[in-house]
């Protein structure tokens, strides 16, 4: 009898496997739909913050997908609210997958030549006109999600749980995750169990993808120095203290911070991108200000790092006879910092194995660690309560890399004004790769 009624409700439960045919079906009808869908996107970057037109679109595509979506999610550090947004399909019990799209693009003016190339202008921060683009393929994550998001709902009887797919802010200023958190995401809509997102790369080409287990990309944290002098006429250096060149000694101190100071079985960066002084060839000024990243993976060689920093800018304020009141101030920017991306190793092992059924083996890639950072793992709150996993979506031509690649070289990267995904290979594979690792994480 017993045999009889669990048989019977076997029979009433319909397991349907996850075929890469299943998953396919519901991927090839919208490709085309997504390309345009893409193109508009990538002709209307929106800066960090004001994501405002992409996050409207993104949620009225995933709502006539059929999710319950709430919109202007995130709270920055001065008040003022964040575009995020979340959409939620519930399909019984079962764990809760969060699914993160980045959605802002970055000051860069377009050089790609394409015809749906960006000629938006717009004002930084400081107030200056710059051109604005899609440079680190933000609008191929929102797209892609919109694919999933349509997989999903036409395939639940493929897997049960709770899919939460978010639109996320402010990636590129790595306080977009920080704000969703300090708005109480998880409070309001529940914690979820995993959360997984993917980044395209030119270091792959569009059909293929790739994943670390582990440490995946290094931790970030953004410091301020102004070294401090007495200015004055250009042709009086003796009645002044010299910030500029005690900027110079101070860049070239840095170099020593990684080559002789950090372990080198545990690797660092240490970068100046930023530097100004003065406002005319003979006059002396009183400051010069530098912007600095430290990438790091543990938190002792992030520790090096900074003192090191604090150290060469004590001493060579200290060499040039500073008083005390005027020795250089080095700020580090928590706002502006943000931890390691740990991909969870068994989370990986199962997201590989989808990938692997989904694209064949041929297509799925083992991926050393980098040195780039995402605030992505902030959303795996502190000491990896949730498992999150980042994979990487090639997004080459596939010809084009070939022949790079053969020559020693890569197509042009990530944050450069000619980064130019090729739409249709892409996309396809990043819904086919998202929804089939969605698929087999929701069960
Ligand atoms: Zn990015
Ligand atoms: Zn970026």
């Amino acid at each position: 009898m017993k045999k009889i009624l669990l048989s019977a409700a076997l029979a009433s439960i319909p397991v349907v496997p996850v075929t890469a045919q299943s998953v396919s079906g519901l991927v090839e009808p919208q490709v085309q739909g997504l390309i345009q869908t893409y193109k508009g996107l990538h002709a209307h970057p929106e800066l960090s913050h004001h994501e405002e037109h992409t996050a409207a679109l993104l949620a009225a595509e995933l709502r006539k997908a059929g999710y319950t979506v709430t919109e202007r999610l995130g709270k920055y550090p001065d008040g003022t609210q964040a575009y995020g947004l979340l959409a939620i399909l519930q399909n019984g019990p079962g764990p809760k997958l969060l699914i993160r799209a980045d959605m802002d693009a970055l000051p860069i003016s377009e050089e790609t030549g394409v015809a749906y190339a960006s000629s938006v202008k717009s004002k930084n921060p400081a107030g200056q006109e710059v051109g604005v683009m899609h440079a680190c393929g933000h609008d191929i994550h929102v797209t892609t999600l919109i694919g999933v998001a349509r997989v999903l709902a036409g395939s639940k009887s493929q897997w049960h749980g709770t899919a939460m797919l978010l639109g996320q802010p402010s990636e590129e200023t790595i306080d977009g995750a920080k704000a969703l958190l300090a708005d109480h995401l998880y409070e309001r809509f529940g914690k979820p169990d995993l959360a997984i997102a993917l980044h395209d790369t030119n270091s792959r080409a569009a059909g293929t993808v790739s994943l670390t287990s582990g440490a995946a990309m290094a931790a970030s944290t953004s410091i301020d120095v102004v070294i401090r002098g007495i200015g004055g006429h250009g042709s009086q250096p003796q009645v002044t203290k010299d910030p500029i060149v005690m900027a110079g000694e101070f860049i070239m101190q840095l170099q020593t911070i990684v080559s002789r100071q950090e372990n080198p079985r545990d690797p660092a960066v240490v970068t100046v991108g930023d530097i100004h002084g003065g406002t005319k060839r003979n006059i002396i000024p009183n400051e010069v200000k530098l912007e600095l990243t430290i990438r790091t993976f543990t938190e002792q060689a992030r520790q090096i790092a900074t003192d090191g920093i604090k150290h060469a800018a004590q001493g060579v304020g200290v060499a040039a006879g500073m008083p005390e009141e005027l020795m250089p101030i080095v700020t580090v920017l928590d706002a502006e910092s943000t931890p390691g991306m740990y991909n969870d190793p068994a989370m990986a092992a199962r997201v590989k194995t989808a990938l692997t059924a989904a694209l064949g083996a041929q297509n799925v890639f083992d991926e050393d660690p980098i040195m780039a950072s995402e605030d992505f793992g902030v959303l795996g709150l502190e000491h990896h309560q949730i498992p999150t996993v980042i994979f990487w979506l090639g997004a080459m031509d596939p010809e084009k890399f070939a022949v790079a690649t053969a020559a020693g070289k890569l197509l042009p990267g990530l944050h450069t004004s000619r980064f130019q995904p090729v739409a249709e290979a892409t996309l396809r594979t990043g819904v086919t790769a998202m929804s089939s690792a969605a698929i087999a994480l929701l069960q």
